[in-house]
C-alpha cells in the first residue's frame, strides 16, 4: 500500500508549528508516524499536509524532575522512555506498558506524544478498506451514518481507545501540557479524552500535546500493568493499571484502578477505588472485579469475543491486585 501524497512541513519553532497547523484545515501534526502512516496506507486519513514534529525534538524530547515532578517532553522516543533512569526508579508500570507497545523496531520511532494522541481502533474502521475494495460501507468514523457493530444508523461510535501508555499514566494521577494557538494549558490527563470514539481527542485545531507531568508517588505506592493482546505485536484487547498505597494493618489506604482498551478513553473505576479503600484486598477482590466488569465496554468490534475479554479482565484485574499488595 502506498502512502497518498501529502506535502511535510518542517516547522522550525513550535510556534511555526502551531500556526502551520491551525492556518491549514487539512493539516496533522506527525511524531513517529507509525500509527499515522498506517492509516494514510489504508485511505483511513487523507492529510493534506503533515507538520513534522521530529524537527521539534530538540526542544520537545527530554526528562527532568523538577519538585518532585517528573516532565517528559511529547517528543521523546518510547525506546528511550523505558529504560530512562528516572521512569525505572519512580514509574516501574510505566516501563513495564511502553516494552509491551508492538516492537522494539516501532519504539525506535513512536513517540510518548503520538502514543497518548493515538487514533481509537475499531475492526471495522480499521479493515475495512482493503486497496481499491471497500468491504463495508463508511461508518460514522469514516464520516457515514451508520454504525457496523450496532447494525443501526446511530450517533454513538464505539471504536477503543487502545493506547498503553495512557491508562497507566492516569494511575499514576498525570497532567499534560498542551500548546496551541491560544497559548498554553495544563490539564488532568483524563480530561484530554472526549469519551467519542470517532474523536477521541478534546484537542481543538492547532492544539498539540507539548509535556506529561507525573507525581512522584510516595514510597509505599505501588503499581502494576498488565495486558492481554492475541500475539506478541499486536494493541491491547484489555488492559489495567493500578497503583496502591497500604496502611501498616494492610488495609488499603488509596488506590487508583485503570482500564485500557475497553472503552473509548482508559476509563477510571472510581466505584472500584472507593470500594478498596479501607479494605484488605482479600476481603474486596470479588466486588471490586464485578465493578470493573460494569464499568467496561464489551463491544464486539476487535477480534476476540467480548465474552472471553470479560474473562480476561477478571484475571488481569486479580493480578494486579495481586501485584500492588504482596508483601
Ligand atoms: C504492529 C503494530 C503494533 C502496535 N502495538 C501497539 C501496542 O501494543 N500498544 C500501543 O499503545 N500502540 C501500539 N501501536 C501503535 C503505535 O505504534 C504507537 O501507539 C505509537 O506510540 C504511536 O506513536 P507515534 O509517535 O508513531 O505516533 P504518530 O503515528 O506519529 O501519531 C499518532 C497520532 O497522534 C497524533 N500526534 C502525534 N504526536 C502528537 C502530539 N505531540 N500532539 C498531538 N497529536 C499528536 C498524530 O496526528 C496521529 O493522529 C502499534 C502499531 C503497530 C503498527
Ligand atoms: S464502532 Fe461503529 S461507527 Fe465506530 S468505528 Fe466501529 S463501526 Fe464505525
Amino acid at each position: 500500500m502506498k502512502l497518498p501524497e501529502f506535502e511535510l512541513f518542517y516547522p522550525e519553532s513550535l510556534d511555526e508549528a502551531v500556526s502551520a497547523y491551525e492556518s491549514h484545515h487539512g493539516s496533522k501534526p506527525v511524531a513517529g508516524g507509525t500509527d499515522l502512516f498506517i492509516a494514510m496506507k489504508r485511505r483511513l486519513m487523507r492529510p493534506e499536509r503533515l507538520i513534522d514534529l521530529t524537527t521539534l525534538k530538540h526542544e520537545l524530547s527530554y526528562v527532568t524532575e523538577d519538585e518532585h515532578i517528573v516532565k517528559i517532553g511529547a517528543l521523546t522516543r518510547l525506546i528511550d522512555l523505558e529504560r530512562h533512569p528516572l521512569v525505572v526508579k519512580h514509574f516501574p508500570s510505566l516501563a513495564v506498558a511502553i516494552k509491551s507497545i508492538a516492537s522494539i523496531q516501532i519504539r525506535q520511532s513512536a513517540t510518548l506524544g503520538g502514543n497518548i494522541c493515538l487514533d481509537n481502533r475499531c475492526y471495522y474502521y480499521n479493515y475495512g478498506l482493503a486497496p481499491g475494495v471497500e468491504l463495508w460501507e463508511p461508518c460514522l468514523k469514516r464520516s457515514g451514518r451508520i454504525c457496523h457493530v450496532t447494525g443501526k444508523l446511530d450517533d454513538t461510535c464505539y471504536a477503543v481507545y487502545s493506547g498503553d501508555t495512557a491508562p497507566v499514566l492516569v494511575s499514576l494521577d498525570s497532567h499534560v501540557k498542551i500548546f496551541g494557538p491560544l497559548g498554553e494549558r495544563i490539564i488532568p490527563l483524563p480530561e484530554l479524552f472526549s469519551g467519542l470514539g470517532e474523536r477521541p481527542f478534546n484537542l481543538e485545531r492547532g492544539e498539540i500535546v507539548k509535556e506529561v507531568e507525573i507525581p512522584v508517588p510516595k514510597n509505599e505506592t505501588r503499581f502494576s500493568f498488565q495486558k492481554f493482546r492475541s500475539q506478541e505485536v499486536d494493541f491491547p484487547l484489555a488492559s489495567v493499571a493500578v497503583s496502591a498505597r497500604r496502611g501498616a494493618d494492610g488495609v488499603v489506604e488509596e488506590a487508583r484502578i485503570v482500564l485500557g482498551a475497553l472503552g473509548c478513553a482508559p476509563l477510571r473505576v472510581r466505584s472500584a477505588e472507593d470500594f478498596l479503600q479501607g479494605r484488605k484486598p482479600g476481603e474486596a477482590l470479588d466486588s471490586v472485579v464485578d465493578l470493573c466488569r460494569r464499568e467496561a465496554q464489551f463491544i464486539n468490534n476487535v477480534h476476540v469475543a467480548p465474552n472471553i475479554r470479560s474473562r480476561v479482565l477478571t484475571k488481569l484485574v486479580k493480578g494486579c491486585i495481586a501485584e500492588v499488595t504482596s508483601t
